[in-house]
């Protein structure tokens, strides 16, 4: 397994490009291009939601418990009720709906290199992007949802090229972890059943909303 800082990188590399590409592509501006930048990243460490313990996990559902209900608020609610009170209790109830009982079910549920280390996890991660960003109009959501995309994907890249040593500096060995991370399923059918009917549920949202 590649190390958190390695992913970290690798997110940080490919948002970095896809950021740039928008800029000079779609004339976005810094606040648009940046957020573009930091989604990149940190879909580079978003597969490791299925480590159960140490920094990734409480990175990722630390920004995660922040991030969601943020970009709902102005979905589940009109602005006419956004009071101090109504924010206390949304963002505090949200943070431990997402910090605490979903991070306990999906420690409980998931096990590390399962379906949130395969393809069909990081597409799927990359249309959820596309979906919450969707207010902000088709290139930015597109922008967000391909630079999720790829920072899951070269995550799953450079944990495989983890799987490979080297003997004698020459001759390449492959490690029993080999093959478990950029794969198109996981050795528990209701998993991956579960994550293409998602996949399946966002793509209809996607293209018949
Ligand atoms: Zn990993």
């Amino acid at each position: 397994m590649s190390g958190f800082k390695t992913h970290l990188t690798g997110g940080v590399v490919s948002g970095a490009g896809l950021s740039a590409l928008s800029l000079v592509s779609f004339d976005f501006n810094m606040i648009q291009a940046s957020s573009i930048f930091i989604l990149g990243a940190f879909g580079g460490i978003l597969p490791d939601l299925d480590s159960d313990s140490g920094k990734p996990l409480a990175l990722i559902f630390g920004i995660l418990s922040v991030l969601i209900p943020t970009l709902l608020l102005h979905r589940i609610t009109d602005s006419k009720i956004i009071s101090p009170e109504f924010l206390v209790c949304y963002f505090v109830s949200g943070y431990i709906i997402i910090n605490y009982l979903i991070c306990g079910l999906i420690k409980k549920l998931t096990i590390h290199r399962g379906i949130m280390h395969s393809i069909p996890f990081a597409i799927l991660s990359g249309e959820i992007g596309y979906l919450l960003f969707i207010s902000s109009g088709p290139n930015i959501s597109e922008m967000v949802g391909l630079s999720v995309f790829a920072g899951c994907m070269v995550h799953l890249i450079l944990d495989e090229l983890n799987s490979i040593s080297f003997k004698f500096g020459l001759i390449p060995v492959w490690k029993s972890s080999f093959g478990t991370a950029l794969k198109i399923k996981s050795g528990n059918l209701f998993a991956t059943l579960f994550v293409y009917c998602l996949i399946f549920s966002a793509t209809a949202i996607i293209f018949l909303r």
